[in-house]
């Protein structure tokens, strides 16, 4: 059996990884050389600790705060553009206690699973991408977030997870080097960290030593279906037949699908991030400084900073005054550490592929019998692409995935 995969980012990737191991021939498509896309320049977090998806009340009131300050980690930016109004309104709908709820448990059941499944993957010949266990620390200064933060821990302990409030004391015992001006942390000890970089070059070279067709510069420009079947995908540089179709085009996911007829709501939410190879300070574990949403990620001796979330269609752009935003928050919680501003050429960006529910869409459609679509990932697609692929590998063997992703389904909004 064959499969062609569209898209080699970590979605896509771990596909291939899991299919050719089941042994399906496997050509995967990208539409660039493959040096870069979302899943190179991330933070590296694998996160059980995010069940709450960003679809959540409350979110749409700060959402709308945020946008009136030029700095801030979230901004939708004003369009006439019909994707996005239809995204927007599905997102409104969708930010209710009733989505956290439905959400919370697989959300994190799929975590724990591929944070599994790189445990596993790390200890493989020819992998070692920096898979380190030491957790990831919340961080936050003012009482709102504190109150808020503890009884997320309190909800991800009941939930199971290793979760635990820590004081100011107790966080610089376990950063001693650190000068530090907070209220506390949580610090989520389930939660763990890698070098995305190393993992998807490492992804790359050990697909192609095992046959499979990595073709790049290639974009997947047309599907022709018949009777429900996709019957072969035309590129610039020819055409390809299948068994199965893999869709994993990240935040081109609804063009790939709507070539095939089916209707997926995505919109790309463009973060930033710059790494310091040698940096003058360097934090013993993973942190996120929650009043400024920023995420620090210790990474092989580098430091890596990122955040903003800007939904808006992808655009080539990069905001100066948001990238400022991170480097200015850094020292209102670690005082010592003052960062240079990164020169334009040393910001990376990314765009996560948002569902307007916070959810992926993963699974097989109704529509077209031989495609999977594995995608919309948002702000976890790195910790969640080791699982996504092993349940796509599942999916495509007609065999019951480990954890439950009814929720997950790709035609859930309709058409
Ligand atoms: C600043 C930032 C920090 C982040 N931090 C984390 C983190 O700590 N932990 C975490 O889990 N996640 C994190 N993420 C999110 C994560 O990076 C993404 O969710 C993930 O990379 C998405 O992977 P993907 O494979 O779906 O998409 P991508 O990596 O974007 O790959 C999609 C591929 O599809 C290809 N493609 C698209 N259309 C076509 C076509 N028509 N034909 C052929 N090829 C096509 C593209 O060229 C691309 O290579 C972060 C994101 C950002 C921006």
């Amino acid at each position: 059996m064959n499969a062609v995969i569209i898209g080699g980012g970590i979605i896509g990737l771990s596909s291939a990884y899991y299919l050719q191991k089941r042994g399906w021939q496997i050509t995967l498509l990208d539409k660039t050389d493959l040096s870069d896309n979302c899943s190179y320049g991330n933070l590296g977090m694998i996160v059980p600790s995010h069940f709450v998806p960003m679809a959540s009340p409350g979110m749409v009131a700060q959402g709308i705060r945020w946008m009136l300050n030029r700095k801030s980690p979230f901004y939708v930016k004003p369009s006439l553009n019909s994707d996005l109004i239809r995204w927007g309104l599905k997102f409104i709908k969708t930010s209710t206690v009733t989505n956290v709820e439905r959400a919370a448990t697989p959300l994190m059941n799929l975590n724990l699973y591929s944070k599994s499944l790189y445990e596993e993957l790390c200890k493989t010949p020819g992998f070692d991408f920096g898979m380190e266990n030491k957790g990831i620390l919340m961080y936050y200064k003012t009482a709102r977030f504190e109150a808020e933060e503890r009884h997320l821990a309190g909800k991800a302990k009941r939930m199971g997870l290793d979760a635990e409030p820590l004081t100011k004391q107790q966080v610089q015992a376990l950063e001693p080097e650190t000068e530090l001006d907070i209220l506390g942390a949580v610090h989520y000890r389930c939660d763990a960290h890698l070098y995305p970089d190393k993992l998807i070059a490492q992804l790359i070279q050990s697909l192609e030593a095992s046959g499979v067709s990595i073709v790049r510069n290639t974009e997947v420009k047309k599907m022709v279906s018949e009777k429900g079947v996709i019957k072969k995908l035309i590129t610039q540089n020819g055409e390809y037949k299948a068994d199965l179709v893999v869709i994993a085009g990240g935040a081109m996911l609804p063009q790939l699908t709507r070539m095939a007829n089916i209707n997926i709501p995505l919109m790309p939410g463009k973060g930033y991030s710059f790494t310091y190879k040698n940096p003058t300070h360097t934090l013993n574990i993973p942190a996120i400084l929650c009043e400024a949403r920023v995420a620090i990620t210790p990474m092989n001796g580098y430091m890596r900073y990122g955040g903003t979330m800007e939904i808006a269609p992808v655009n080539k752009s990069i905001n100066l005054n948001r990238v400022q935003g991170i480097v200015q928050s850094v020292p209102r919680y670690f005082p010592g550490i003052r960062l240079a501003m990164p020169a334009k050429h040393e910001i990376w960006y990314g765009f996560r592929p948002c569902s307007p529910d916070g959810l992926p869409y993963l699974g097989r459609t109704n529509k077209i019998k031989n495609l999977i679509v594995a995608g919309g990932h948002a702000m976890m697609g790195l910790s969640l692409g080791a699982a996504s692929g092993k349940i796509v590998a599942d999916l495509a063997n007609d065999e019951k995935p480990q954890v439950n992703i009814d929720v997950f389904e790709p035609e859930r909004f309709g058409n």
